[in-house]
């Protein structure tokens, strides 16, 4: 039977919101939104001394953090190539650091946390749908090499029976310094690991209202109020009016994956035998992986962010580029289908600042698992040490719309999803 249910939160107990501890009447930080960000930021602030209280509108790690693919991926999402023409090799060399840092993060976090969440270097598999994406992939290689010192392997199309059981890709890039993960208990743990530390979490405290008083933040939540020295907005995908300055710059695209039942073990071997983190080449992507004998398969079926419609038919897309992948799993059953909401910024990568004590990170484009947990930590460091300014991810202008034309509504998203159709179609 096919549950509209995310496939992970049967993993684990999520944390519930039965008892829901009182609000503190102030607090050094009030961090908004209790995914990778906002539980590592408050864990590293609570670890170091700070009062913190973390403010979620639903249940701790509702948002994205307990629903993605749980890859945690070297690299940001736009090239390396145009990063570097962008914004110079100098701070493109220290963002992609970020990104290598961003996986030992998370190794140093689930080891010191003893987060039992499956994480694992499993390596990446980046697939070619097309030969020519085979020929950029070989630049690609050679260019990591040289500017970035980071080795990855080319399989050629004839080898990639040993990567993946599947006649579907014209070969692939490997590299294995990325990994994998079970998203739900990561979050669950590190949401263990914050109160552990001294922060309070409270679920159902969406935020509705933001005010700059003389010393301090004054918090309005649906469950009363809290005054703070200083906010961390940790809200992603999920951004609202209540930052409506930092809404307008942020999209919300939504993202979707099917579970299907358990696979014979034989299968499983045959569909990824290295049990690898795979995506393929397309802007309208495809993303999957192993978990505990299942496929987990996602992709960007509608642009959309997730409702019981968009869900529902992206259950059917996903079932057949699964098949068009791997028409083994003709007759698997898909048992679960689930979406959440990615953020993307106007220029694709991620932005920390702080604008007059209140402080954000934003705009993982759906590289947030290891980021998230990494820019958690390290943006709380540079809240205490009074560098944000410093930090690598501060260095980029952060863009809004041009000519303003957003104001937090995604009018443009079928016109985007189109778009992307059209690209994967002639590039
Ligand atoms: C389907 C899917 C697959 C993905 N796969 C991958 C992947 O494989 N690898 C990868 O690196 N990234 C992936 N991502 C992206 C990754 O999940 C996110 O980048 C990351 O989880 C963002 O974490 P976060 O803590 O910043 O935000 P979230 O986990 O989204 O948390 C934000 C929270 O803020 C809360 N909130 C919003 N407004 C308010 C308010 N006013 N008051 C209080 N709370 C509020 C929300 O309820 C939400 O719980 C995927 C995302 C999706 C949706």
């Amino acid at each position: 039977m096919l549950k509209q249910r995310i496939f992970w939160h049967d993993t684990v107990d999520m944390p519930s919101d039965k008892d829901l501890p009182p609000l503190p009447d102030r607090v050094g930080v009030a961090v908004i939104g209790s995914g990778f960000t906002g539980l590592a930021a408050a864990r590293t602030l609570a670890q170091r001394g700070t009062r913190v209280a973390v403010l979620e509108a639903e249940t701790i790690g509702w948002g994205a953090s307990s629903r993605n693919g749980g890859m945690a991926l070297t690299g940001l999402k736009l090239p390396m190539q145009t990063v570097i023409k962008k914004y110079g090799r100098g701070l493109a060399k220290r963002l992609f650091q970020c990104s290598l840092d961003s996986i030992d993060t998370v190794e140093q976090i689930v080891r010191d946390e003893k987060i039992d969440c499956g994480f694992a270097r499993t390596g990446h598999l980046l697939a070619a749908n097309k030969p020519k994406h085979f020929d950029a992939l070989k630049d690609e290689a050679e260019f990591m090499a040289k500017e970035f010192n980071h080795n990855v392997r080319l399989v050629p199309p004839g080898e990639m029976q040993s990567e993946i059981g599947s006649d579907a890709y014209h070969g692939a890039l490997v590299d294995e310094v990325s990994g994998g993960l079970n998203p739900a208990q990561f979050v669950a743990g590190l949401a263990r690991a914050a109160e552990n530390a001294g922060a309070t979490l409270h679920a159902r405290a969406r935020v509705t209202r933001l005010t700059r008083g003389e010393k301090r933040f004054v918090v309005e939540t649906e469950r009363g109020t809290l005054e703070a020295e200083s906010v961390l907005v940790a809200t992603a995908g999920y951004t609202g009016p209540t930052t409506k300055s930092l809404q307008k710059k942020i999209i919300p695209i939504g993202s979707f994956i099917i579970a299907t039942e358990k696979l014979p073990d034989d299968l499983a071997r045959e569909l990824s035998p290295k049990n690898r983190m795979i995506f393929d080449y397309k802007h309208y992507l495809n993303y999957f992986r192993l978990w505990d004998g299942r496929m987990i398969f996602g992709g960007r079926a509608a642009f959309f962010p997730e409702n019981e419609n968009t869900i529902a038919r992206s259950a059917e897309i996903l079932r057949r580029e699964m098949v068009t992948v791997y028409p083994q799993l003709h007759d698997a059953k898909v048992e679960y289908v689930w979406g959440g909401t990615l953020d993307f910024a106007f220029d694709m990568m991620t932005h920390v600042g702080e604008d007059a004590g209140m402080f954000y990170s934003l705009g993982y484009a759906g590289h947030g698992v290891a980021m998230g947990a990494y820019l958690g930590e390290t943006v709380a460091e540079a809240m205490l040490a009074g560098n944000i300014r410093e930090h690598p991810f501060a260095q980029i202008n952060f863009p809004g719309a041009p000519l303003g034309l957003y104001d937090g509504r995604p009018w443009f998203l079928p016109f985007a999803g189109a778009w992307h159709k059209i690209l994967d179609w002639v590039e």
